[in-house]
Formats: structure tokens, sequence, C-alpha cells
């Protein structure tokens, strides 16, 4: 344990748990990061690194969490595995509510979620004459609670008046993309579309991904792939996700079952809410919870399928 943490803040309790181990770790360690003065024990106290060079610093110290988060230690960017066209589908237009795809990225030479405009002043100069930015502090409260409501920006995201910018990029009745600046990762790239269709979010969210890179440099490790503010993102640095509406299976207790098998599967089942709620009006989100060892296309499929599996039960149970 550190002992004399300035902050009070370490503690074992309420860390996540691939952090608690670490303290234990840590106790001798007086590395610091040379880019954003980041000691391990910060890290630690936020469970957030500070920057994309802390990866390099701190290698050896977040190994083991990484294994123990992702199940793997580099990125696997090759698809192996031929996969089958995944494509839209009216079956299940009662039960799937939305599917959503989003990458997590960095600017390398920035650190980690500055919460100040000039900060940011490099990645909107590099994007501003491709995308149309509207800063969060611009919007009404009412434009607010909506666009939390569609899911189209985080609560996070809502609450950064500093440095929080929106660009909605492509937008039609089904589909909306939009490219989210300051929340949690400098950049989140996402595609939210109607029902169930990956395919299309997928192809959107990845055409913005390529017009960016262009732009920016983002913060890349060639093993670790991805780097981000916060551990469960590196790789592809991407969540694909579906909002399943289950009112039998939550009504028959299966959902409790579905949670527990699926955690083997790296898929979490979560409130549809956000990531840390209850599951509210039967709506629940499911999601691949790695994005190292296995390919956008892999999580992009094991998504889809265990979605359909939870609908096709929800559509035995209704009859
Ligand atoms: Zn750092």
């Amino acid at each position: 344990m550190i002992a004399n943490n300035p902050k009070g803040r370490i503690g074992v309790t309420g860390y996540p748990w691939y952090f608690a181990d670490a303290f234990v770790l840590d106790s001798s360690n007086k590395k610091m990061c040379s880019f954003c003065k980041d000691s391990f024990a910060d890290i630690a106290a936020r469970a957030r690194m500070g920057c994309a060079e802390c990866y390099k610093v701190f290698r050896e110290e977040i190994a083991p969490m990484i294994k123990s988060l992702h199940g793997h230690l580099s990125i696997n960017s090759d698809d192996q595995h031929q996969f089958y066209k995944i494509k839209s589908s009216n079956q299940y237009s009662d039960i799937i509510i939305s599917s959503r795809i989003r990458f997590a990225r960095n600017i390398q030479g920035i650190k980690f979620a500055p919460k100040n405009e000039q900060a940011f002043d490099n990645i909107m100069n590099s994007l501003s004459n491709n995308f149309k930015f509207k800063k969060i502090k611009d919007f009404s409260e009412k434009q607010i609670n909506e666009l939390v409501k569609k899911r189209i920006i985080s609560k996070q995201l809502s609450n950064n008046k500093t440095s929080g910018h929106l660009a909605i990029v492509h937008q039609n009745t089904k589909l909306v993309t939009s490219i989210n600046i300051g929340e949690e990762d400098h950049i989140r790239i996402q595609s939210i579309c109607n029902g169930l269709d990956l395919d299309t979010a997928y192809e959107q969210a990845k055409k913005i991904d390529t017009a960016i890179k262009e732009k920016c440099k983002f913060a890349f490790d060639s093993k670790l792939g991805y780097l981000t503010e916060c551990l469960t993102n590196i790789g592809t640095g991407m969540r694909a996700s579906v909002m399943l509406h289950l009112p039998e299976l939550s009504k028959n207790g299966m959902m409790t079952f579905f949670v527990n098998q699926l955690r083997d599967l790296h898929i979490d089942v979560r409130g549809g809410d956000g990531e840390e709620s209850e599951a509210n009006n039967n709506l629940y989100q499911v999601s691949n919870n790695i994005s190292m060892g296995r390919s956008e296309k892999e999580s992009k499929y094991l998504v889809f399928n265990i979605a359909t599996m939870l609908a096709d039960y929800e559509l035995s149970y209704s009859r």
C-alpha cells in the first residue's frame, strides 16, 4: 500500500479490481512520466493513464492489468476468419432498439483528457476544415438533453463546457454519425443506427476514423494498438453495442443467467441507460468489453450474434 499519497485518494476499496492489485505492487515505485509528470500512484488513483508516453514508462506495471482485462497483451489486427455479411433485419424490430459503433482515439503529443480549450486547438485546427464543430456550451439545455437521450453524446461530454465539442457528420432518420471531442478520450467517433444494423454503423464510423487519421496523428503503439485514457479501451479502441428491450427475459429471471454466462465471452450486458446503470425499463445494452486480441470485425460479429441470440430467446418467451 502507498502510505503517503498527498491526495489521500489511494486505497484498494472503490478502485477497479485491476488497479487494486497494482497498489500492493507499487509501494516503492518512484518512476515518473517525462511528458505528463504522472507517477504510477497518480495513474492508479484515477485509474486512468496520463498520456501516450505513460504506456512506455509504465509498460511493466500495466502489463498484468492489460492481461487480466483483455486476456491478451497485443492487438490482433488480422482478420483470420471470413465473416458473413451482417445484414440489417426487421425480424427483431420490436426488440432491438439500436446498434452503435464507437471508436476511442487520442492525439499523439497531447496529455489525455485535458479539460482546457487551448489543448484542443491542435485538434480543432486540424479538423475544422472538414467537419463543422459546435461547442457543447453553445447548445441549449433542451438540445443537450435531447442529444443525451438519443445517446449521441454521453452525460460526461454534456458536462464538459470548457473543451467539449460535437460535430454531427451524417444524419438521416435511421442513422447519426458524430465526432465527440473532450469526453473521456480526446476523440470519440460514433455511429448509431436504429434497429439491428451494426455494419452500417461500422462503415460510417470507420469512414470518419480514416478521414481524421489523415489529418491527425493518433496515439498508437505497434503492440498495444490505439492508446486510450482507460486501459479497458486500448487495442482497437472499438466498442460495438446493441440495445435491446427484453421484458420477457427479465420477467423470467433469465437476464442474470445471461449476464453471468456472457462474462466469460468478454461480453457485457448492462442497463441500457449508461455504462454503470442497472437495467431500466427492461432495456439492456450488449457490448464487447475487450478490445485487444480480437479484431474489430470479430468483436462486431460476436456482439451481433449475442444480440440476435437474446432477441431469439425473447421472441420464444413471448409466444
Ligand atoms: Zn504520461
